[in-house]
């Protein structure tokens, strides 16, 4: 029984998008829980009764989207104070200021490098304070 150190919450409407990840943390985090939802509305659910360490937050999501999920988390005395990193296909210059103003602690941009989201998260799971990564895979 595998002991984890910290917990990530996912939260990817993207069945393609959530194996993946799934197969980064095994790989490169396997220290780290990763806890999945596939819409904003479960993913706050369980960002209120989890003790989460990082939530990792696409923006494209059907009902509440990223930046609606966001505003809740950051009104939330349970969850205000977990650091969020986006990740999204959203990449423009614009969707990066959004995510920093709107309290993202940093933005990933799909499709990204694995050892680079591998390092992001490590990063912030150190406390590092901001990760904003435009990573286009050429
Ligand atoms: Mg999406």
């Amino acid at each position: 029984m595998e002991a984890y150190r910290r917990t990530v919450l996912y939260i990817e409407d993207d069945a393609v998008n959530m194996t993946l990840m799934r197969h980064i943390f095994r790989k490169y985090l396997p220290a780290v829980l990763l806890l999945e939802a596939e819409t904003a509305e479960l993913g706050l659910r369980i960002a209120m009764r989890e003790p989460l360490d990082l939530i990792l937050l696409d923006i494209g999501l059907p009902g509440l989207d990223g930046y609606a999920a966001m505003n809740v988390l950051r009104s939330k005395e349970e969850t205000r104070h977990i650091p969020v990193l986006g990740v999204s296909a959203f990449a423009q210059n614009a969707d990066m200021e959004r995510a920093r103003v709107s309290g993202f602690a940093g933005y990933i941009t799909k499709p990204f490098q694995v050892r680079l989201l591998a390092e992001a998260v490590e990063s912030l799971l150190a406390g590092r304070a901001h990760v904003f990564i435009e990573d286009k895979i050429r």
